[in-house]
């Protein structure tokens, strides 16, 4: 389903003065001073643009600490998340987002606080105001049976019950469905996910499993993700499982399969590792502790770049693996400041699976590129802004990964090879755990390039027409 790109501007308030500068026809508006963080130095918050609900001022979270026991006969879950966070204000009280199960109290630092749920604003009141700069914890006991978003242009997400557990897939704003949350796409954390199922059944998460527990016939296994975290990213696979643990150039690589599905752990495993080793030569270090994937049987039809351990809906193949793991650099450790930059993860992550194809006997990405590009003008193809194609249309598969994969070939057609491939790595080095905007890639770019590259962003990532091939200036 499509729909007309909106109109406002594209403009990102962290270099807001720089595309403002470059280029004439974004709309002004929106400068702030906010810059890769929730906070300015005046206290203004912006709301994504696209979800204007999720994220809450005043406060950056730390720590998310979720202590979940689940029972997969009854999908029934007994909860405690634990919220660390540093005041950004003085917070007489204070919103989370929130759309799970019943909440049966909360505290903050110990002491009871009042709350009331509006939709999914959870606003929270402290028995004593919080100063700002104080950090403090939040904690909140909720039971019930959770359960997904359904919603007409993004489709089932968030928490996902299965027959034989469940998986959490958040993106974009499917956190709130099973723990309280500040669901900023810029408020990373770090996460301790403790998940305690009946034995016989795995529960698996992002990150590293630091231990596990048997007492009274169930199992409690505890994962962390040591790194910064976006919540569309925070993951928990509850299920009959087969699980490997291997290595991949050092780093563990915990793959599993649910044995009733189509799965197969070995090209799983293999699969991963190419993708790994591939994104390694390419993009460089890899970003986190721990990598893998995980194959269950969902029912949503789509695979989803979850921190360190990708989720898919049945068996993946070569270029979905190459996919999800190129998302480890572009998207969870480079991530968006808002959602209008989706093109960010979903670019990068398609013009991976390009590479991989021109390395691997496949098309080259030019081909690819030559084969797109001949789509007439006029077509439906061209009609979204790739770096703004509006709330529903996020995961346009044009727009936003054709479009974007074909904006960074021109790049590199433009750049040249050596400097495109530095650019790779430099995007995903400097910006390592971090918020970016389109106007970060073209600053780097334009620093390897030691030239203006504002018409070709702004042709082929703003403008709601087929873009006209670069000239190339004689070497
Ligand atoms: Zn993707």
């Amino acid at each position: 389903m499509r729909r007309r790109a909106r109109l406002t501007a594209a403009v990102s308030a962290a270099c807001a003065a720089v595309l403002i500068a470059a280029v004439p026809s974004a709309a002004t508006g929106g400068a702030t001073g906010l810059r890769n963080g929730i906070r300015s130095g005046v206290g203004a918050y912006e709301p994504d643009p696209y979800f204007p609900l999720a994220g809450n001022p005043g406060y950056d979270v730390q720590h998310y600490d979720l202590d979940l026991d689940f029972t997969p006969a009854t999908h029934a879950l007994v909860a405690q998340a634990t919220i660390t966070a540093r005041a950004e204000d003085d917070l007489p009280r204070f919103t989370l987002d929130y759309s799970g199960p019943a909440i049966e109290r909360i505290q903050v630092d110990g002491r009871p606080a009042a709350f009331r749920q509006d939709g999914q604003e959870l606003t929270v009141v402290p028995h004593d105001p919080l100063a700002r700069g104080r950090e403090f914890t939040v904690r909140v006991d909720y039971r019930g049976t959770p359960g997904p978003l359904d919603d007409p242009a993004l489709g089932v997400y968030g928490w996902i019950n299965t027959d034989d557990g469940a998986v959490a897939l958040n993106e974009p704003d499917g956190a709130r469905t099973w723990y309280p949350v500040n669901d900023d796409i810029r408020d990373k954390a770090t996460y301790t996910f403790r998940i305690t199922v009946p034995e016989g059944v795995t529960a698996l998460a992002n990150g590293e499993r630091q231990s596990e527990r048997r007492a009274a016939g169930r199992t409690t296994a505890t994962w962390a993700m040591n790194r910064p975290m976006s919540s569309y990213l925070a993951m928990v696979a509850i299920g009959k499982f087969r699980v490997d643990r291997g290595t991949v150039g050092g780093i563990p690589d915990i793959t599993a399969v649910d044995p009733a599905g189509d799965g197969n752990l070995a090209a799983l495993q293999t699969g991963t590792a190419a993708a790994v080793a591939f994104g390694e030569r390419h993009f460089g270090r890899y970003p986190f502790g721990s990598v893998g994937g995980i194959v269950d049987r969902i029912g949503v039809d789509y695979a989803l770049e979850t921190q360190s351990r990708p989720v898919y809906d049945g068996r993946p193949d070569e270029l979905t693996m190459v996919h999800e793991i190129a998302h480890q650099w572009y998207g969870d450790s480079v991530t968006p400041t808002t959602w209008r930059d989706i093109w960010l993860n979903e670019g990068f992550a398609t013009y991976a699976e390009w590479l991989w194809q021109e390395e691997h006997g496949g098309p080259t990405a030019a081909e690819t590129f030559d084969r797109l590009y001949a789509t007439p003008a006029g077509d439906p193809f061209w009609e979204l802004r790739t770096a703004d194609p509006g709330r529903d249309d996020i995961f346009d598969y044009e727009a936003v990964y054709l479009r974007g994969a074909m904006f960074l070939q021109e790049l590199r057609r433009t750049l040249g090879d050596p400097a495109f491939f530095e650019l790779l790595h430099t995007w995903a080095e400097r910006h390592r755990y971090g918020s970016v905007a389109t106007c970060d890639l073209r600053q780097d770019a334009e620093r390897i390039a030691g030239r203006d590259l504002g018409p070709l962003f702004h042709t082929w990532l703003y403008t709601e027409t087929k873009p006209a091939l670069t000239a190339l200036a004689p070497h």
